[in-house]
């Protein structure tokens, strides 16, 4: 039997797929469906296949439909899709709360926990579980698994976890730290040790996860131990549009300044972070804002690096023995400047940034000179081949 597994990850207004060996990680297709159910605008897919797109304007106001859009895309551009050469099904799902510490088989169960989870990820667990219920529908029998963005975490000790708030909210509203990106992080800190020719069980790594979206992993012995997004994906590192940790006033003092409960999630998720800092999101125009220059930017800049060293450093006494640090995502593969200033930071813990070794693109490499105390790498995560992985391994 093949090891073929069709990931997905849908969101609010988007669907995206890759059908992958889990075996071997070989990629056959991929792609996206976006703008599903925008009134105003037809959605969009892009279907690729041996690093050819193909891109549509779709009709598609729901999941099912976009569900049916990419079975189209598979039946007119290959690979041929059928069910029975399917092993499975896996799905990003993002919040699995503490009901689940592994990936776990869909079924009637597990839809009604992800739904009973959407208060704590409104904006996330909805758009993945319409993308459960449309998958199922197009492969009624074949196995769907769900793997979760927080499970990884779930091996955070109570005293990282809990929140120093009354008990009330603990315990009835479910307040307390969660972790998101868990499966970049399990991906990345794994592939780390083999990097550094070592026994997973015996490596202390940090994973800076740096996309629009950030995050800090601290892994003792391939189990998470600390991790710096908390109850939501709004706590910790400085995002793209978020951002990270803010003095729990804020909302009260806001309030009481007339500012809207909407504006100000509208503001902490979409409109803070590098945005809320520079007016731009995107790293690489922040990037080229500092050389021009623009002292909002630098100062940004500075923001950022200074918050991620301060997490590694922290996570570095949390660890007891420091044996690596992976820089992954968006940034963290693709931007040596951020590499090379948060490492520069680092310099009490006695690492040395290598500046030729960390020029460059997104190759798998060690960033660091033989002198320094701690290597650091660029590990390229692959979210989509953990998650194909992981559903394998719970139906085997
Ligand atoms: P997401 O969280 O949306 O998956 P990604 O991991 O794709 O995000 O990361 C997106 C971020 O990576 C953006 O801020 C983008 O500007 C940045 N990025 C992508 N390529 C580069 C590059 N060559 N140099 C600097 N930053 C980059």
């Amino acid at each position: 039997m093949s090891a073929l597994v069709l990931v997905l990850n849908a969101g609010s207004s988007s669907l995206k797929y890759q059908l992958l060996d889990a075996d071997s990680g070989t990629v056959s297709a991929s792609g996206v469906v976006e703008r599903i159910g925008e009134p105003d605008a037809k959605a969009v897919a892009r279907h690729t296949v041996s690093g050819e797109a193909t891109t549509r304007d779709v009709d598609a106001p729901d999941h099912h439909a976009a569900m049916r859009v990419v079975l189209d895309a598979f039946a007119t551009d290959g690979p041929p899709l059928r069910p029975q050469d399917l092993y499975a099904v896996g799905h990003r799902v993002v919040h699995g709360g503490d009901l689940f510490r592994s990936p776990a088989i869909v079924d009637d169960a597990v839809i009604d926990a992800i739904e009973d989870l959407v208060p704590l990820a409104p904006l996330h667990n909805p758009g993945n579980l319409a993308g459960i219920r449309a998958a199922r529908a197009a492969f009624p029998t074949t196995p769907q698994v769900a793997v979760f963005d927080t499970a990884f975490h779930q091996t955070l000790p109570p005293h990282a976890f809990t929140y120093a708030v009354p008990r009330e909210w603990r315990e009835r509203h479910r307040v307390r730290r969660y972790g998101f990106h868990g499966t970049s992080h399990a991906y990345v800190s794994r592939r780390l040790a083999t990097l550094l020719g070592r026994d997973v069980s015996e490596t202390n790594v940090v994973v800076l996860h740096l996309g629009n979206g950030a995050s800090a992993a601290a892994v003792a012995g391939g189990a998470c131990i600390d991790t710096s997004m908390g109850l939501s994906p709004l706590e910790g590192l400085v995002m793209g549009t978020r951002p990270g940790d803010l003095d729990p006033a804020l909302p009260s003092h806001l309030a009481r300044e007339g500012v809207p409960i909407e504006d100000y999630d509208r503001a902490l998720n979409a409109g803070s972070g590098l945005r809320g800092l520079t007016g731009t999101n995107d790293f690489r125009e922040v990037e080229r804002l500092v050389e021009a220059g623009d002292p909002d930017a630098a100062l940004a800049l500075d923001i950022v690096t200074y918050r991620i060293a301060k997490y590694v450093g922290s996570y570095a006494v949390a660890l007891g023995r420091l044996d690596g640090i992976a820089f992954t995502a968006g940034i963290g593969e693709h931007s040596p400047r951020l590499r090379a200033e948060v490492l520069a930071r680092l310099g009490m813990l006695g690492i040395r940034v290598d500046p030729d070794r960390n020029s460059g693109g997104p190759a798998e490499r060690v960033v660091t000179s033989d002198d320094s105390a701690v290597p650091a790498w660029v590990v390229p995560t692959n979210e989509e081949l953990e998650i194909a992985r992981q559903t394998l391994a719970v139906l085997r």
